[in-house]
Order: structure tokens, then sequence, then C-alpha cells
């Protein structure tokens, strides 16, 4: 049985009085929904701050870095690794579309960094989508994953989280066809194992969560903008949780 998953990106936004007041209010807000699995994952210097509130109490958060380089150490200024992540965080969201849109990251990048973070003890949230909008863009989602994961061993596919984020929706006011996007991480599946979570993400919030993840395709959402607000964060891991029947 695969976990419900929520994960929260709060990509460069906040300031060090907002991540404490954001991760408690979370922290307290996620308490009930036990079998939910939800990840923060705040700007990487606020994690060691974040990770004493959320370990405090709170079973069910772990925290993810937003991105990690694929070397282990070295002489890269204003780089960090999976090496020092694993001090203070479970995961690191690995491909991003804003890392391969700004940064120039590759496929092949991409997939270096996933090997880094699974060697490096961290699990990775590979994320994957369409770069416009179109009903047939499956196989080039499908070859996309093929190729961010072409640097890991089957064996490790449990390790992993993926997640289908269509370009156009990130950080858009549209989010995705759910019935579109059910179909694509039917494909997806067919690359990794029955046991890696596969979730949706592109303009999620507390009104539209429930179409997506009433679905036994879909595991989750990963949430952009509305993790940055404690209620709409709350509001959706509890239709998650519900919808999923997991309380
Ligand atoms: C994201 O950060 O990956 C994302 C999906 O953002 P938003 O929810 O704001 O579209």
């Amino acid at each position: 049985m695969r976990r419900p998953i929520v994960v929260g990106n709060w990509k460069m936004f906040t300031s060090l009085t907002d991540a404490l007041v954001l991760s408690t209010g979370v922290r307290d807000g996620v308490e009930e929904f036990s079998g939910l699995e939800v990840i923060l994952c705040p700007p990487a210097i606020w994690l060691t701050e974040i990770s004493g509130v959320v370990h405090k109490s709170a079973q069910n958060i772990a925290l993810g870095a937003q991105n990690i380089n694929y070397l282990s150490e070295g002489e890269y200024t204003g780089e960090i690794s999976g090496n020092m992540v694993r001090d203070v965080a479970k995961y690191a969201i690995v491909g991003h579309s804003e890392r391969r849109k700004y940064f120039a990251e590759t496929n092949d990048i991409i997939s270096r960094k996933v090997a880094a973070a699974i060697d490096a003890g961290l699990s990775p949230i590979v994320c994957v989508g369409e770069k416009k909008r179109s009903d047939d863009s499956i196989k080039e989602i499908v070859s996309e994953l093929e190729d961010s994961l072409a640097d890991i061993k089957k064996g490790e596919y449990k390790d992993i989280i993926i997640a289908y984020e269509p370009v156009w929706a990130v950080g858009a006011d549209i989010a995705a066809d759910p019935d579109y996007c059910a179909r694509v991480i039917v494909k997806l599946r067919e690359v990794v194992d029955a046991a890696t979570p596969i979730i949706y993400g592109g303009d999620v919030n507390a009104s539209n969560a429930y179409n997506f993840v009433w679905r036994p395709e879909i595991d989750g959402v990963l949430v952009g903008r509305a993790s940055l607000k404690v209620a709409d964060f709350i509001k959706i891991c509890r239709i998650v949780t519900e919808y999923k029947k997991i309380v």
C-alpha cells in the first residue's frame, strides 16, 4: 500500500519568523492526520531551525530540501550536498521545473542528483512534466522520467517519490485536467515500481485538491503557493486524509 503524501514547496519565500510561524502552525494542524505523510520543503537556510520545531512532536511531518548538488563535497561556492541535508531532512526535491528552466538543469544533471540523494540516504522527489499544454504529451513525460532516473537501479525505485507537474500549471492559475493526470500517472507507473508514490503538482489549492486525490492513481499532491498559508495547507492535508480514508 502506497502512503498518501502532501508536499509543501515554499520556494524562495519566508523570513525566519515566517518559517517558524508556518511550520508551527502546520505541525499543530496536521497532527491528527496520522496516516498522512506531510513533507515541508522550506528554503535550505531554515531547515535546521524548522527541524527543531517539527520533530518536537509531530510524527507525520518530514522535511525536504528544494535542491541538492550531485557532488558530495568540494569547492563549489554556494552549493549544498545531500550529505549535508541528510542531517536535518529526509527528502530532496530534484528536477523541479524552476530548476530546469532558470538553472538549466538537464535530465542528465537531474539523474545524477537523484543518485546522489539516494547515496546520501535521502528520498528524492523527482519532478517531471510537459512544457506546453497538450492532450498528447504522455510520451514526452515518460521519456523525461526515464532519463531523469537513468543513474539509479530498479531496486531503488521504492526510495523515490515522483511528482507529475505540468510546467504550464506550476505557479499558474490553471491546474491540469485530473482525468489526463490519472492517465499520465498510469504510464509513469510503468516506469517505476508499484511501491513508488506518484503525486500531482500544479496550482493545487484547497478548492481543487479533491479533484486529484479521490483518484486511486494519484497518491497525493505537491503544493507551492497554497503551502505558504497555514489554513489552506491544512485544508489540503485534511482533504487528502479524507479522500484516502486514512484518519
Ligand atoms: C510547485 O512549486 O511545484 C507548484 C506546483 O507550485 P504551485 O502550487 O504554486 O503551482
